[in-house]
């Protein structure tokens, strides 16, 4: 069976609508898919997203939480679109993101880069407005020449572009969660850089926030990588989940379905649904 429980489309930085994105899970045998993302469930509006019925099709969404400073990423599972809840949740995300990209326009603005907002903006094609469209906008205008540079030179942790301590803690958004419904999994935990003992406290804070699963596989990471996860999952008690990531088609390494099977001997996340 084919899992992946993260994915993104057009309603956050993905470049595949959701319904392209659907077509594309069956054609790579993907069972069971949960599209998770940035801060919104927006993809889930559409009635004949799924009309096949091919595809398992689990609600998710990728949270931008706040950790002494360090931007993580919390996806929820299975939780309730409309409930009131998510839909609060995903208000103040959203205006969170608009306040955020604002900044970012502003700071952009400080070292030259004009009309960032308005370019960020055209190319999201909605409000929901990430890094990544930030990062579109300045390959567009030649300030750099890819993504991975637009991150180094402006948008990453530390760059102009990057306005820290932005969102609400992991606690809250764990919460925000379960009141949802939801299962809350603690998405990517290599992307983090952290010291084991800063990644050991990190999912203590988590579990004790009521968290229960993490991303023991997130695209394609080494094999020594997983096997470590898929320890510490088993050591905090952590139900393990699994995901591409997928953004975009073109990069090898987050192919829709096409992240590894979890390691013998963990818990898969939806052994509870
Ligand atoms: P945001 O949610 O606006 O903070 O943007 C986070 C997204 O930016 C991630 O989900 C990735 O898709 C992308 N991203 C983060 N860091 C990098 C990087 N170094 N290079 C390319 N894309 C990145
Ligand atoms: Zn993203
Ligand atoms: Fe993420
Ligand atoms: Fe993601």
């Amino acid at each position: 069976m084919i899992v992946d429980l993260h994915s993104h489309t057009t309603a956050s930085d993905g470049v595949l609508t959701p319904r392209e994105l659907i077509l594309r899970a069956r054609e790579n045998g993907v069972d069971c898919l949960a599209i998770t993302d940035h801060d919104t469930v927006a993809a889930y509006d559409d009635p004949e997203l799924n009309r096949d019925s091919t595809v398992n099709l689990i609600t998710g969404i990728e949270f931008s939480a706040g950790w002494h400073g360090l931007d993580v990423h919390i996806v929820g599972l299975n939780v309730i679109p409309d409930s009131e809840a998510l839909t609060a949740a995903v208000d103040r995300q959203l205006k969170a993101r608009t306040d955020r990209a604002k900044l970012i326009a502003e700071r952009l603005a400080a070292v030259g880069i004009d009309n960032a907002l308005d370019g960020a903006r055209r190319i999201a094609g909605n409000d929901n407005l990430g890094r990544p469209h930030f990062a579109a906008y300045l390959q567009e205008i030649g300030a750099v020449s890819n993504g991975r540079q637009a991150f180094r030179k402006y948008l990453g942790h530390g760059k102009p572009g990057h306005v820290r301590g932005f969102w609400q803690p992991v606690r809250d958004v764990v919460q925000w969660i379960r009141d949802a419904g939801g299962t809350a999994v603690l998405a990517h935990p290599a992307h983090y850089k952290l010291t084991n003992t800063r990644l050991l406290v990190l999912c203590d804070e988590f579990i004790a926030a009521g968290g229960t699963a993490i991303e023991v596989v997130s695209g394609r990471q080494h094999p020594d990588v997983t096997a470590r996860f898929g320890r510490l999952a088993d050591e905090k008690g952590l139900l393990a989940s699994c995901g591409s990531d997928f953004h975009r088609p073109g990069t090898p390494w987050s192919e829709l379905g096409r992240a590894s099977p979890l390691p013998s001997g963990c818990r898969p996340v939806w052994d509870t649904w």
